[in-house]
């Protein structure tokens, strides 16, 4: 492991033919630490989750995940990883648990160990007994949350979540809030994940990155930002970061 880091992204660039998503993004993310891109519809976060997570390559740039390198020891960072994309389907013809179980089985080395993995999934989830009808009957909502359970039940030494409460209501995204938050705090999960919902990264973030057209604009705590653009709130810094009135 490198030097405590569970992320250090270099220079990521990615162009889609004419169209560069990235412009030139670092950052690094502390183990154990929840850190949050945060940006416009088409500032790049996206492009930045899945080239970490090794979904595309980067144009040029580097990243590595706990000392290992995106682009030439995928596997490696395959092992370690779990990502929950913005938008995710499950199998609807499974029940909620049998998707868990389903899910479950590519990490489990035991029994004891799978159902242990399952239990975690069915309480994070917080689905009840409707874990046991098909997933094809669920709300958004309801899917949202079968997702993330599945994304964090096998605790994975880093989770990248992207917009992981879109589609959740108040009630539910408190919840998952607080379910992220845990896992960060008592389970050693490093998270990182993207928000268009500056309280909610107020709240849960250790550090942010603010993202605008490919590159970082500003970076650092959030009370350390509103402090240091004299702003009321991270939604205020962002206006005047982007300039956006
Ligand atoms: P949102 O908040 O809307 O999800 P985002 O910050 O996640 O946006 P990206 O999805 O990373 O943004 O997109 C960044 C830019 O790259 C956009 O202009 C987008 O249209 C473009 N882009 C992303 N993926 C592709 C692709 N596969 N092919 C072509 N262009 C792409």
């Amino acid at each position: 492991m490198a030097g405590g880091y569970a992320i250090e992204a270099e220079g990521l660039t990615k162009d889609f033919g004419n169209i560069q998503a990235l412009g030139g993004v670092s950052f690094s993310v502390k183990e154990n630490e929840i850190y949050g891109l945060i940006g416009h519809n088409g500032a790049g976060k996206t492009t930045a989750l899945r080239i970490l997570s090794t979904l595309i390559s980067a144009t040029s740039g580097s990243a590595k995940v706990f000392g290992f390198d995106v682009d030439k020891q995928p596997h490696k960072v395959r092992e370690i990883l779990s990502y929950l994309p913005e938008e995710a389907g499950a199998y609807q013809q499974l029940s909620g648990i049998e998707f868990l179980e389903f899910m479950a089985g590519f990490y489990a080395k035991s029994k004891p160990e799978m159902k242990e993995i399952v239990e975690q999934g069915r309480i994070i989830s917080d689905l009840g007994d409707r874990l046991n009808e098909r997933v094809k009957g669920y709300s958004k909502g309801m899917k949202r949350r079968l997702l993330i359970a599945r994304t964090l039940m096998m605790k994975p030494k880093l989770a990248i979540l992207d917009e992981p409460t879109s589609g959740l209501d108040v009630i539910q995204s408190v919840n998952v809030r607080n379910v992220i938050k845990d896992y960060a705090d008592n389970e050693g999960v490093s998270i990182l994940l993207s928000s268009h919902n500056m309280l909610e990264v107020e709240y849960m973030c250790h550090k942010v990155a603010l993202i605008n057209q490919g590159f970082v604009v500003a970076e650092g705590t959030p009370r350390g930002l509103i402090e240091e653009y004299g702003k009321q709130n991270l939604e205020e810094v962002f206006m005047e970061v982007t300039n956006v009135e």
